[in-house]
């Protein structure tokens, strides 16, 4: 392995977290420690590295991108995980969030629309040793019943519309982030899961690639 591939980025690493995050009001000292933990370029291309702890989206295959260190921690914070979790992430994409939760929660169900970044995603997450991950490619929108229910849900792409099946998936008490809206702009928001019904807040504007699915947008 060449000196620039062996660079482990630490000081990016702890200056995203500080100026990208801590200073624009993420304090989940949870949160901070796992996103100053997990090694975000191993999740990109090399070619890609020299922006991996920039303040944006990077892309990825598939036209996708591994969406902005900033709006992955507000997610992560707003659903409020604890150790014992258990997670279901929707669009996994890099697999890079899908790390971060990992590191948060017991166990994570993860799915993603394309095999090649499960495939892909997988692999980086076997090199990195993470065991407690369950990634699959399928839809996401129908959630997955088979591991149901979940303390929380982290949906990564753009939703028109909450689908009812990740409600019905969620726990009592749990806590679903999904960001709602169209096409060109969304709303980031969190439900709340509670035995006499569920409540929404809205926390910020925000802009993710389309979910697509039988629950989603269409293909
Ligand atoms: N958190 C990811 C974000 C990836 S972008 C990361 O940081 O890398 C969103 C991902 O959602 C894309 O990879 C896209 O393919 C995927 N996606 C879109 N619709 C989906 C669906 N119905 N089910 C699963 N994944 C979906």
């Amino acid at each position: 392995m060449s000196p620039e591939q062996d660079k482990p980025f630490l000081d990016e690493r702890s200056s995203m977290v500080e100026q990208q995050l801590h200073c624009r009001g993420i304090h989940d000292e949870r949160v901070l420690a796992a996103m100053n933990k997990v090694p975000r370029h191993q999740f990109v291309s090399q070619y890609n590295w020299p922006e991996a702890y920039a303040d944006h989206p990077i892309a990825i295959a598939e036209q996708q991108t591994t969406s902005q260190p900033y709006i992955i921690a507000s997610m992560l914070q707003a659903a409020e995980i604890q150790p014992t979790d258990r997670v279901l992430e929707i669009g996994a994409g890099s697999g890079y969030q899908t790390a971060v939760l990992a590191e948060l929660a017991n166990h994570v169900v993860a799915i993603e629309r394309y095999t090649t970044l499960t495939e892909e995603a997988r692999r980086v997450l076997d090199q990195l040793g993470y065991t407690n991950v369950t990634l699959v490619t399928g839809d996401g929108t129908l959630g997955m019943r088979e591991y149901a229910p979940y303390d929380a849900i982290i949906v990564s792409a753009a939703a028109p519309h909450v689908p009812p099946a990740l409600i019905e998936q969620l726990a009592i008490g749990g806590r679903l982030v999904i960001p709602v809206g169209n096409a060109q702009q969304q709303m980031l928001e969190v439900v709340r899961k509670q035995r006499d019904g569920i409540t929404v807040d809205g926390l910020e504007g925000c802009r993710f690639v389309p979910l697509i699915g039988q629950q989603g947008f269409a293909a």
